[in-house]
This record gives structure tokens, C-alpha cells and sequence, in this order.
């Protein structure tokens, strides 16, 4: 499940930057080796695809850990040693006997029954040097694609594949690929996190499916390469996870299209980034080059003044995929970015300003309907036509009701778009009021505060703050 990367510049590939253009974006990591990327930093990027930060530092081989760390917010990352001891020995269990258990569970899923054992061939492809299992497993693809549609199931185990990122091969390891009796091919993946009354943890499943999707991108590169005339790969990862809290193997079908076709996108994309870093300042770089201590030199506040200039995209998911995860939430709760909250809140404020703007027009809106709610009561009492009319208001130029709404000073136009000025006749914007609401509320969810009351419009907003 590691992958290793040459560091090397890659062979010219059509996808990779040109050259001169990427000169500017390696440049952005200093002279510095760039960053090895495997299955997990490759999946990483679809996990969080409008992420310009994150794309742009893994197309320049940027060390993002190296990074967090040095501005004094390193994220912790990676399994517990109990979960990689247990993953050790769920693995170890199905390799067993060639690999005869985990043959017996995929085919069973894929197939109603276990493949008798005349109808399985293992090639074990795990030893040896990384140059060699390249071309094992190059040799293996091309002995099963030579074979077509042979009737019985072959399982690669442990293979190599290269897929190229930003035009540099990246090298990476699957736990296995099955070829079916049709010539198929399918990524399996054993994963030791547990299936509990036949459903697992949607997060682990997700992450699970955007790594499998890297291998299935990486198989049809491989597939390109023999010069197949149809792509074998099948969208689709068999996970083999353990049912239960035993050890006992129990094998889900995960289709991966979606996952597939976004780290398609976001791997095109990254071979363009070079535009975004020569469109940057020449003072922006990543450069840790250290001291003779091993010690990166770089002024922390430099570097992160260097970071603030690429847009990022901070959700709370971002905490299970990426090394920078514990600056950009720093940053996103400083500049109030509803992203905070998570993908929701930021969907559904999208636009509307950070969060303190927010609940300014929360309290703005708040106060405005008190007004309102007065003065109906007070044309009530009064009678009808007592109240002013919009151009008899104080303030209100005859020409107020005319002018656009940019023009409008920021409170006039917040009321507006919170309905709480508007004349009697127009309606409020309730869609907006419901999401400065709603903004209000996750934020003292997030701030572990008593969430405001849903019921009235007063003080329901203000005592979320
Ligand atoms: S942690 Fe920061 S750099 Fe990483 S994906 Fe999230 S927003 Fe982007």
C-alpha cells in the first residue's frame, strides 16, 4: 500500500508541464528533493479538488508536513500502531496458502462461490527491487491480456504501477488486481478497518474508494502502455475487510466512477498549474533548505505570508486527508471562511461573506424586524395612513427607492438581503435569513455553546453568538 517516487524528472509525457513553465513551479519547493506523492497524497487530491493550495504544492513536490510543521501546526497523520499491527495480521492471514483465502472471499463476492482451485493462478509480484516488480508486473499484465477471456480468475499480488503526476511517474503498490474469467481487471484492496452488520465507516470507505480509484487510473495507464485496443479495468474495488471486531474476511463491491473521473480531472489540472505559479510573486516559495543543523532556515512569518498568497479551501475533512490541515483551519477560523463549519455551511453560504459578516446581518436583520414588527404595531394603533410612506422616511432621497442595490451603503444592503428594511409590501428573503440562521447556529455548535432557540426571530439569532 506504500508507494515510493524516483524524485527524478520524468519522461516527457504530454500531460507534464513544459519545461521552462515548470521550472517556476518546482522552483516553489527551493533545492530541495520534492515530496515522494503515493495512492493516499494522490487521493488526497480528490478529496478536496477546489483546493488551489494543496494542488499547487503536491504539482511542485512540496513537503506539506515539512511545511506544517515548521509554522508550528504539524497534523498528526497515519494509522495507530494498533490498527497497522492488526492490518498486518488480517493481510497476513489471506495471503496465506497463495494467497487461497483471499481468492476464495473476492470470487465468491464477484462470482455467488468460491473459484475452485483449478480455476485460480497467483503471481506473487512483492520481492525484489522496485525496477524489477515494474517489470514483473508489466510482463504479468501482459500475459493475462495475451490470455483474453480464459475462464478462470488470476490474482496479481502486490504489483507495481506508475502513474504519471504532473508528468513525473509516481510509483505504487496495490494490495492485489484480479483478472476475471471475462479478462477483466479489478483493483482489490484489504483494508483492516472492520464491516459491522454489513456496513463499514462511510469516511474509511470513501478514502478506501479514492486510493482504489489511483490504482485503477495507474492500471489503465499500464493498460495503455501494452497498447490494448479496450480498456480492462473495471470501475470498481473489491475491499476485504474483517467482519466484525474478528478476523474472519468478508468482501464488498465499490464502484468507482465518480472517484475515478475527479482524480482524472484533478491530475489534468495539475499539469496546468504552472500558469498559476508563474502568475504568483516572485517572493512566494516553499524553500525549507536547511542549515547545517538539518534545520530549515526560512522565517517562519515569510513562509506563511508565502502560504496566504494560494487560495486554499479548508473543510473539517480535510483533517483526515492533508498535512496542512491544522494551519489552513487556523487560518479559515481567523478569517471567519464558513468552510469552518464544513462543506455544508460553505455550500450553503457560499457567497455571502465570512462568518462575522453573517452574523452582523444576522443582528442586523434581527434588529430591523423588531423595528418593523413596532412600527406595524404602531400604524396599527395609529390607523391607516399614518405611516410614511418609503420616500417619506428620514433619510430616504426621493431617489432612494431608484438606486441600485451595489450603491447602497453595506448595513442598507445587508438589511436587504436579510428582508428586514425592505418596504411593508416586499416579502423577506427568507432563504437568506434561514442560512444567516443556520450560520448562527453551527457556529455555536462548533464553539460548543447552547445552540440558540429555532422558534422567534429575536434573540434566537442573538444568543447563538
Ligand atoms: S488542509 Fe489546506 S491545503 Fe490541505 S486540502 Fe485542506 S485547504 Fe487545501
Amino acid at each position: 500500500m506504500d508507494a515510493t517516487h524516483d524524485g527524478a524528472p520524468g519522461p516527457d509525457r504530454a500531460s507534464g508541464p513544459a519545461p521552462a513553465a515548470r521550472a517556476r513551479l518546482t522552483g516553489l519547493r527551493g533545492p530541495v528533493p520534492p515530496a515522494d506523492h503515493d495512492a493516499r497524497t494522490i487521493a488526497a487530491l480528490a478529496a478536496n479538488p477546489g483546493c488551489r493550495r494543496r494542488a499547487l504544492l503536491d504539482a511542485a513536490g512540496v513537503d506539506k508536513a515539512a511545511v506544517a510543521h515548521h509554522l508550528g501546526r504539524p497534523a498528526p497523520f497515519g494509522r495507530s500502531p494498533f490498527a497497522i499491527s492488526r492490518g498486518i495480521a488480517f493481510e497476513r492471514r489471506l495471503t496465506a496458502d497463495d494467497c487461497a483465502e483471499l481468492l476464495a472471499t473476492v470470487t465468491e463476492r464477484l462470482d455467488g462461490s468460491p473459484a475452485p482451485a483449478h480455476q485460480r493462478d497467483v503471481h506473487a509480484l512483492g520481492a525484489g527491487s522496485a525496477e524489477e516488480r515494474l517489470e514483473r508486473t508489466r510482463l504479468a499484465l501482459e500475459k493475462v491480456a495475451g490470455a483474453g477471456a480464459s475462464g478462470g480468475w488470476t490474482l496479481l499480488e502486490h504489483p507495481m504501477l506508475t502513474l504519471s503526476v504532473g508528468g513525473t511517474p509516481a510509483r505504487l503498490e496495490p494490495d492485489a488486481v484480479l483478472v476475471g474469467p471475462d479478462g477483466g481487471w479489478t483493483v482489490v484492496e484489504v483494508k483492516s478497518f472492520p464491516v459491522l452488520d454489513g456496513s463499514a465507516d462511510p469516511v474509511k470507505v470513501g478514502a478506501a474508494a479514492r486510493q482504489a480509484a489511483v490504482y485503477a487510473l495507474a492500471l489503465q495507464e499500464a493498460a495503455e502502455e501494452l497498447g490494448l485496443p479496450a480498456d480492462p479495468v473495471r470501475p470498481r474495488v473489491v475491499l476485504v475487510c474483517p467482519e466484525g471486531f474478528g478476523s474472519r474476511p468478508t468482501a464488498s463491491v465499490v464502484d468507482l466512477r465518480r472517484q475515478i473521473a475527479v482524480t482524472r480531472r484533478q491530475l489534468r489540472r495539475m499539469a496546468s498549474l504552472e500558469e498559476t505559479a508563474a502568475a504568483l510573486p516572485p517572493e512566494v516559495t516553499f524553500d525549507l533548505r536547511p542549515n547545517r543543523a538539518g534545520r530549515p532556515t526560512r522565517d517562519p512569518e515569510d513562509l506563511e505570508r508565502s502560504l496566504a498568497a494560494v487560495a486554499a479551501d479548508y473543510t473539517p475533512d480535510c483533517l483526515a486527508a492533508c498535512e496542512l490541515s491544522f494551519h489552513c483551519r487556523h487560518e479559515a477560523r481567523a478569517c471567519g471562511a464558513p468552510g469552518a463549519l464544513g462543506r455544508g455551511a460553505r455550500g450553503e453560504l457560499s457567497g455571502l461573506g465570512g462568518l462575522d459578516d453573517l452574523l452582523r446581518i444576522a443582528d442586523e436583520a434581527v434588529t430591523g424586524r423588531a423595528d418593523a414588527g413596532r412600527a406595524e404595531e404602531e400604524q396599527t394603533v395609529a390607523g391607516p395612513g399614518a405611516a410614511p410612506s418609503h420616500a417619506e422616511r428620514p433619510n430616504a432621497g426621493p431617489a432612494d427607492a431608484e438606486r441600485p442595490d451595489a450603491e447602497r451603503p453595506d448595513a442598507e444592503r445587508a438589511g436587504a438581503i436579510a428582508g428586514a428594511t425592505a418596504p411593508a409590501a416586499a416579502p423577506p428573503d427568507a432563504w437568506a435569513i434561514d442560512r444567516v440562521r443556520r450560520a448562527a447556529r453551527l457556529r455555536s455548535a462548533a464553539l460548543f455553546l447552547p445552540a440558540p432557540p429555532h422558534a422567534g426571530p429575536g434573540a434566537a439569532d442573538r444568543g447563538g453568538r
